[in-house]
């Protein structure tokens, strides 16, 4: 990596400027890539898919771990040739055009594998429930989010940000942030802060049909979040569901752990 023209020289001899309209916010120093790498590491030889690589800040801090073999997938073709210069022709990357919200990932890898991104703000959503609940599940997740959101992702019971999002990844995951950034810290600079998650998929994931439900229970009762349980989930069941489940009618949503959900889901298919 050490003869490799620095992120900026790259951008610039390849006249890349950064597309809002595909959530294009980089990080180009490479202390910062390596300390998300070590703390999304270690790899032990496994596969590692980076989505968005854009310029290849974090491509190059990964190429330097013990992963065994990268799969990067960028939808804007323009970083393709810049993405090119890092292969060495050892056979570990794989560069994929094409949109992570359609891809395959059993297609791209052999085996389990790793998840690391700097994500597309406009869709990072969508990828993390895709990854979290899907036919095909990581290893671990190590992703950047707006903090507001990673906020959403690790929320407990009681905070303010807990709400669908917490409740479909901690039932699916272990989850916790493990980085803060600064909006300084991105060229072009975001208007938000960021902050990076770390998951781990749950051995004990509930099965879509749950999850399918989970889903149902949880829109409903944080769709009217301030009103008891009995009345916002009055359409699935109401306080009969509640009664069943074991959970408190009179209870609100911001209060019901995930465990608590889960029994609700399960109630609410028998
Ligand atoms: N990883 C680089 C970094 O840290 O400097 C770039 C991160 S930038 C926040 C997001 C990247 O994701 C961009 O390169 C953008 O082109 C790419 N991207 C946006 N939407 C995408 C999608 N649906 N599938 C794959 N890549 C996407």
């Amino acid at each position: 990596m050490t003869d490799l023209p620095t992120l900026r020289e790259s951008l610039e001899a390849h006249g890349l400027l950064a597309r809002k309209s595909f959530g294009q916010h980089f990080l180009l120093d490479l202390n910062v890539t390596r300390k998300i790498v070590r703390l999304a590491g270690p790899f032990e030889g496994r596969a590692v898919i980076e989505v968005g690589p854009g310029p290849g800040g974090l491509t190059r801090a990964l190429l330097e771990s013990d992963l065994g073999r990268l799969v990067l997938v960028e939808k804007d073709p323009r970083f393709l040739p810049l993405l090119s210069e890092l292969d060495d022709g050892d056979g570990r990357l794989a560069i994929v055009e094409g949109d992570a919200l359609k891809v395959r990932e059993a297609d791209l890898v052999e085996g389990p594998a790793h998840l690391v991104s700097n994500l597309p703000y406009n869709v990072g959503t969508p990828l993390l429930i895709k990854w979290l609940t899907g036919p095909w599940t990581p290893l671990s997740l190590t992703l950047m989010f707006q903090k507001e959101v990673a906020d959403r992702i690790v929320a407990a019971p009681g905070d303010e940000a807990y709400g669908r999002l917490a409740v479909i990844s901690q039932a699916t995951a272990s989850a916790r942030i493990v980085m803060h950034l600064p909006a300084a810290a991105f060229t072009p600079p975001p208007k938000v802060a960021s902050a990076v998650v770390h998951l781990i998929p749950r051995p004990d994931r509930p099965p879509p049909e749950l999850q399918k439900r989970l889903e149902r229970v949880t829109a409903a009762a944080f769709g009217q979040r301030r009103k008891m349980l009995r009345s916002s989930l009055k359409p699935l069941g109401g306080g009969a569901l509640c009664e069943a489940a074991g959970i408190d009618p009179d209870a609100r949503a911001e209060t019901i752990d995930i465990g608590g959900f889960l029994r609700l889901a399960a109630t609410l298919g028998m």
